[in-house]
């Protein structure tokens, strides 16, 4: 893959296409192979984290909130944050599986578009029952057996594989429904938010949806799903910075380590929001210190907050001092990124 990424660069290309038909800049592409190389070389004794340096190279910002286990207060934070900023902005509800943040912020959704992958259609009036696509497909969702062909649409990845090595030109691609991106808006935030159709898997093609309503002159405040996998990294890409939001607890730490080692490979600057401050140990703080990664906000185990979170109320509306301290953290990351 690293030699790939060269090779397209050294033709001068410089964009190459995803297989969703998402671009993907070659250098972006290559520099991130350079890390994953460097981290995997790394992987011995005991390792800190980095946080990344980078500014921005846009009018706007692209702020992901992101944590490790769900219930840690991203959508808390991300929710607050936006009640608490003048102007124009951009709000994306990342957790697709569990969308939540259209509870707090309450929009008045005008539109809905879905989200379409290609799954094979197979004309069997072609089919030869070699075999040659159930061979091929590693999710197992093509079965043949003599004269029968099965199509598990529940296992497909829409890789596009199978059609690729049909020798008889007997699959084609068909559109299959697998969510929406929900479009509205309150007050001057406009909201979108991803919702995967329950029993569906690829949470990915509904993100790239939602990254495509992004403005580059505006402040974009994405929710992002929890834990670390494809979902949070598909929220973060592009991002100009992130904040993790985490308790101070061992799990807390744990997924902060974690989610903190993938954006370090990913090369996007972080600091930390600290929820539920004095429960736990100190061993984030001690993590935080070590490490040079910056505690940017406390939000105390506050029986109030938990009141107004649980009816759905931003605190942050409540409380002018909240909107205030809300304020100062974006404040604080917009001078991280400039
Ligand atoms: S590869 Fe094509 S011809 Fe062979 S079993 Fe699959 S659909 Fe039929
Ligand atoms: S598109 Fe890919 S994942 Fe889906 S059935 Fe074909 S080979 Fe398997």
């Amino acid at each position: 893959m690293r030699g790939t990424a060269e090779g397209l660069s050294k033709l001068g290309v410089e964009r190459v296409a995803h297989c969703t038909g998402r671009d993907v800049d070659v250098r972006e592409l290559r520099a991130l192979v350079e890390r994953v190389v460097r981290e995997v070389l790394s992987r011995e004794g005991d390792r800190g984290v980095e946080v990344p340096k980078r500014k921005k190279t846009r009018p706007g910002i692209v702020l992901a909130i992101v944590g490790g286990k769900g219930g840690t207060g991203k959508t808390t934070v991300a929710v607050n944050l936006a009640v608490s900023l003048r102007g124009p902005l951009r709000f994306f509800d990342g957790d697709v599986e569990e969308p939540d943040a259209y509870l707090f912020l309450r929009p008045i959704f005008r539109e809905t578009v879905p989200v379409e992958v290609p799954v094979p259609q197979f004309d069997l009036s072609r089919c030869t029952y070699c075999g040659a696509c159930a061979e091929f497909c590693r999710f197992n969702a093509i079965a043949v057996a003599r004269e029968n062909l099965v199509f598990f649409e529940g296992l497909c990845r829409s890789c596009g594989g199978c059609a690729i090595v049909c020798p008889a030109g007997a699959i084609s691609p068909r559109g299959k429904e697998i969510g929406q991106v929900w479009i509205g808006e309150t007050g001057e935030v406009r909201f979108f938010g991803g919702r995967l159709v329950p029993g569906e898997q690829m949470v990915s093609p509904i993100l790239w949806t939602l990254a495509g309503y992004r403005d580059d002159e505006a402040v974009n405040i994405v929710d992002g799903p929890p834990g670390t996998r494809a979902g949070m990294i598909e929220a973060v890409w592009g991002a100009d910075y992130c904040l993790l939001v985490t308790e101070p607890t061992p799990l807390g730490l744990h997924d902060l380590v974690r989610s903190a080692e993938v954006l370090g490979i990913l090369g996007i600057p972080y600091g930390v929001v600290l929820n539920k401050d004095e429960i736990g140990d100190g061993r984030v703080e001690q993590f935080c210190e070590g490490n040079q990664v910056p505690i940017l906000l406390r939000i105390p185990y506050d029986r109030d907050i938990a009141a107004l979170c649980a009816r759905g109320i931003p605190f942050a509306r409540e409380d002018p001092g909240w909107a205030k301290k809300f304020g100062e953290l974006f404040r604080a990351v917009q001078e991280e990124v400039s």
